[in-house]
């Protein structure tokens, strides 16, 4: 550790009170002045953990994201202040530092106050930004993990984010910096010969630009990728196509956003997995990979 780091200790010996909800009992307490920050999930609140129910049941005020629907908010007591912190609607977005204040503001005059997120709060949600400004300012805080798009997201498309015969890796990448540029300090040209599955955050508006990088540095055009758009909701909508042709595909279709992007062997998965077009009447093949032939020959 640094000699100017600082410990500083928040929890005090102080272990906080347990309470059930509804019949799971061992569940914390929202103790006034603490700030909890919370991942919401991609949207289906069947996704929600129980510390999140828990939580929305507690708080004194809910300050959220864009990303956070509306039927999850709507778990809340009705008398909880909710406070929207995104961008919707053309209104600028809220600054971080803003965000911050606001969190430490609210809870040293003693709310409990949930910080709500989509996804995982840790996962492209600048939690730990948040977590950190709260350390500073010397406030108790709990972080609950979310179920984040980039997994649970594609799940509902039948994506496997690992899947045993088609990779053992995966790679987590934001398609956006603060700035709204593409990321540059990423070594594209590594992460395209060594990653065999790609999953991309907030990479629509750059996928152009992507998708190029990524041919560039060796990547074949013919490699599967598939859009999610709104996972999880009931208005879900994939879009299959390839490296090579999805900027295109994308201008030809009008595909918005919000949406997470698989590329790899574990998009063909979804001919077999996608669970949802199975209840549509889709039919799934048994062999999405073609390897089963090979397999049994061998
Ligand atoms: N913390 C979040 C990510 C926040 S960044 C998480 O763990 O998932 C916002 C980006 O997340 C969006 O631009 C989109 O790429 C992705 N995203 C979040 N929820 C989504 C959803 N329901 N459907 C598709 N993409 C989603």
């Amino acid at each position: 550790m640094s000699s100017d780091s600082k410990v500083i200790n928040l929890a005090q010996g102080s272990e906080p009170h347990t309470r059930t909800v509804s019949g799971f009992p061992g569940l914390p307490v929202f103790e006034p002045g603490w700030v909890w920050l919370v991942g919401a999930g991609p949207g289906d609140p069947g996704l929600l953990t129980l510390h999140a129910v828990n939580a929305l049941q507690q708080a004194d005020v809910i300050v959220h994201d864009a990303l956070v629907s509306e039927n999850i908010l709507g778990m809340a007591a009705p008398e909880t202040e909710i406070i929207y912190s995104g961008k919707r609607g053309g209104k600028p977005s809220a600054k971080q530092r803003d965000i911050s204040a606001k969190l430490v503001e609210l809870a040293r005059a003693g709310k409990r106050v949930l910080r709500l997120k989509g996804g995982d709060p840790f996962v492209f949600g600048r939690g730990g930004e948040e977590a950190l400004a709260l350390v500073e300012a010397g406030i108790h805080f709990r972080i609950v993990p979310g179920i984040t798009a980039g997994i649970g997201g594609l799940a509902y498309a039948g994506i496997p984010a690992t899947h045993r015969d088609t990779n053992h890796a995966v790679t987590f990448i934001t398609g956006h910096m603060a700035g709204g540029d593409v990321p540059e300090n990423l070594d594209w040209t590594a992460i395209a010969k060594g990653s065999p599955a790609i999953v991309l955050h907030m990479a629509l508006s750059h996928l152009d630009a992507i998708t190029k990088i990524m041919i560039e540095a060796g990547r074949s055009p013919s490699e599967p990728m598939a859009l999610v758009r709104n996972a999880t909701l009931p208005d879900q909508l994939v879009l299959e196509t390839t490296l090579g042709r999805a900027a295109v595909d994308v201008a030809r279709t009008g595909f918005s956003g919000p949406a997470i992007i698989a590329i790899g062997e574990i998009v063909r998965m979804r001919d077999s997995l996608d669970w949802l077009g199975a209840m549509s009447g889709k039919t799934l093949r048994t062999d999405p990979l073609g390897t089963r032939g090979a397999l049994n020959a061998g």
